[in-house]
């Protein structure tokens, strides 16, 4: 019987010989002439794992500069979403006493006001103070300026929040844009220990029903950040939610429920009274910025009267006043280059002028072309 060990080492023997013939194969088959001393193929072996972890380190380490980058980028955008809607807030001028025709809204809007400067007086009857103040009604009929009036009343930052300057003047997404501007307000607050005013005008936009934005599930979120604010959930010291539409019926219910927008308001078009307390309001607004009288008006009744049948608002009313003034400014402009000074009676604006800028406004409005009207 053969010894099995040395049948095993002849055939490891002849292994051997073959992978010597193979390599030599190899060798023979390269063009390299120069073979290499097993010292050397180790070097050259260990250069390259030295030189590929090399590699990997400085990947890494340029993968970590990457993120420093991307992080410094993040805490810019932030900085600047902040600053930005910090310039946003504004201290403002517009007081009661210059909105007309709205005595009994007002008086609704400063029972809300109790609410905010003295709510023990509704604790004491067992009850919240309302929380947030939703005014609805046509466009131009003073939601906006009984809201910068407020604010100044109170004597709070305002900051006005509408749906398109959430969605696309800032880079990322509109959720957390907003969120941003509800932090930087109650920053604010925590800062100036003034309370802001969070104004969000066309709130048909932001705060419609649920699934009716064809697609545009950010509003949905939107509205879920506004119910997790006013739901006190972040702690909302120092907010106070005022929103305006003219749409209430598109509004989701959601927002209208105890604890979120439950003091809601009609403004209306003006009636006669109205027109007349807005028109009188307006000029006087206009001669005290101006500094000198402007107006010479001796049927004040009939033009009140035209502007009423044209049913006029209130922004059709100042736009009225800035077109006469307009008017004026170009005759103005004609006679200067005649060389002819005006006389402060030619200054004035009269009746008449009025009374053609109020037939061709309506008439221009109704063909919905405000050609020198919105300058
Ligand atoms: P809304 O927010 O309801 O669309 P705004 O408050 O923006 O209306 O009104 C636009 C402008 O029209 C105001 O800045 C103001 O000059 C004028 N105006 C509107 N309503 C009144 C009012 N009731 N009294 C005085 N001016 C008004």
């Amino acid at each position: 019987m053969a010894d099995p060990k040395k049948k095993k080492s002849e055939e490891e023997n002849e292994d051997e010989e073959f992978l010597e013939d193979e390599l030599e194969f190899e060798f023979e088959e390269s063009d390299d002439d120069d073979e290499l001393s097993e010292d050397e193929a180790k070097k050259f072996v260990k250069d390259i794992a030295d030189k590929l972890y090399i590699q990997e380190r400085i990947i890494e380490g340029q993968k970590k500069i990457i993120e420093q980058y991307q992080n410094k980028i993040n805490q810019l955008t932030q900085q600047q979403q902040s600053s930005s809607l910090e310039i946003a807030l504004s201290q403002e001028e517009t007081s009661y006493a210059d909105i007309g025709g709205l005595d009994s809204v007002l008086e609704k809007i400063k029972h809300f006001e109790y609410g905010i400067n003295c709510p023990y007086a509704y604790s004491s009857y067992g009850i919240d103070p309302p929380k947030g103040l939703l005014m609805y009604g046509p466009p131009g009929t003073g939601k906006t300026m009984v809201a910068k009036a407020m604010s100044n009343e109170l004597d709070c930052w305002f900051l006005e929040l509408p749906l398109s300057l959430i969605i696309s003047k800032y880079v990322g997404e509109a959720e957390q844009n907003l969120e941003a501007a509800i932090e930087s307000a109650k920053k604010k607050y925590k800062q100036t220990k003034k309370k802001v005013m969070l104004f969000v005008d066309e709130a048909e936009q932001m705060f419609r029903k649920k699934g009716s934005h064809n697609g545009h599930e950010v509003v949905d979120r939107c509205v879920n950040v506004w119910l997790r604010t006013m739901d006190g959930m972040g702690n909302n010291e120092g907010l106070i939610f005022v929103a305006a539409t003219n749409y209430l019926e598109k509004i989701d219910d959601a927002l209208l429920r105890a604890g979120r927008f439950d003091y809601v308001v009609e403004i209306p078009k003006p009636n006669l009274s109205g027109v007349e307390d807005i028109f009188f309001k307006q000029m006087d607004l206009k001669e005290r910025k101006a500094g000198r009288d402007i107006y010479d008006v001796n049927d004040f009744a009939e033009l009140s009267e035209m502007m009423y049948q044209r049913r006029m608002t209130g922004a059709d009313i100042a736009d009225v006043l800035k077109q006469a003034s307009f008017n004026q400014i170009q005759y103005f402009m004609k006679s200067s280059a005649d060389g002819k000074p005006m006389s402060k009676d030619e200054l004035m604006i009269k009746d008449k002028d009025l009374m053609d800028v109020i037939n061709l406004y309506a008439r221009v409005k109704e063909e919905k072309k405000f050609v020198g009207f919105n300058v």
